[in-house]
């Protein structure tokens, strides 16, 4: 099995690997900037399987289930710019610093993942510049261009959560993920708990850190943007009709905080 430690020169070299950057709607002028960490599974060819059974590569440790399909659907309903990353997190991982030991996991939750074991320094430094950095090189750029000409920007990471987590149901439905913005997340907890029937997590299941995310501190509180994470547990988006129903769900919250947004003045490029 080659899992990948003798091609540290070139990952992405077959014709076959897809381009680690997936956009849609790269001209909108909506002010949600939709990014998605965690939207694919894809493992480049030379890496094989990284040893692993493809119900592991199924699960949640590869990417964040049923994610795609509500930033896909999410993405139309608001005309916004989706920037989604299509490799998966066994990869590298794009919401980590690439120096932090998860950034590549040996071992995520109790699964050993083969390919990431022994890996040479160079193999680790190819992962990071085929698909962690043209990744983050785009959304900078992005964001750049967008400020150029004027357009607000309001940076909305989206990912899903298991909702069982080391023996531990997880109660919530949905979640917001947050550090310094106090802007946006208060927003979406407000309009979240208007819905009524949602059990919705403020910093929950996870929190910001420095040490577990990327996206969030480095392009909206880097670049002082309004920001915020959106979680939505998994079983409630598996199939198709719940990341249908999610994604309606969140394009009428967001557009009705774009209005209040508006109306606050608060909308900044
Ligand atoms: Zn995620």
């Amino acid at each position: 099995m080659d899992l990948g430690r003798s091609s540290d020169k070139s990952l992405l070299a077959t014709g076959d690997d897809p381009a680690p950057i997936l956009e849609e709607n790269a001209f909108s002028r909506s002010p949600f900037l939709l990014i998605s960490d965690h939207y694919g599974r894809a493992i480049p060819r030379v890496l094989g399987d990284l040893g692993l059974a493809e119900s592991e590569l199924r699960r949640h440790i590869a990417w964040d289930v049923g994610i795609a399909g509500v930033a896909d659907a999410l993405c139309k309903h608001l005309a916004a710019h989706l920037i989604a990353q299509r490799y998966s997190r066994l990869v590298i991982d794009c919401n980590r610093p690439p120096q932090a030991p998860s950034s590549i996991p040996r071992i995520s939750e109790s699964t050993v993942i083969p390919g990431n074991e022994a890996l040479s320094r160079e193999a680790a430094e190819a992962r990071r510049r085929e698909v962690f950095d043209p990744y983050h090189r785009r959304i900078g750029e992005v964001i750049d261009r967008r400020q150029r000409e004027g357009i607000p920007t309001v940076l909305v990471a989206l990912h899903s959560f298991t909702p069982v987590y080391a023996g531990i149901a997880r109660p919530w439905h949905v979640g917001t993920l947050y550090r310094r913005d106090s802007g946006l997340p208060s927003l979406l907890l407000k309009t979240f708990r208007a819905q009524g029937e949602l059990v919705v997590g403020d910093n929950e299941p996870y929190a910001v850190s420095e040490e577990t995310d990327y996206t969030i501190p480095v392009h909206g509180e880097g670049r002082g943007l309004l920001n915020s994470g959106i979680e939505i547990r998994q079983d409630l988006i598996t199939e198709e009709a719940g990341q249908r129903e999610w994604a309606d769900r969140l394009a009428n919250i967001l557009t009705d905080i774009e209005a209040q947004l508006r109306a606050q003045a608060l909308l900044r490029t």
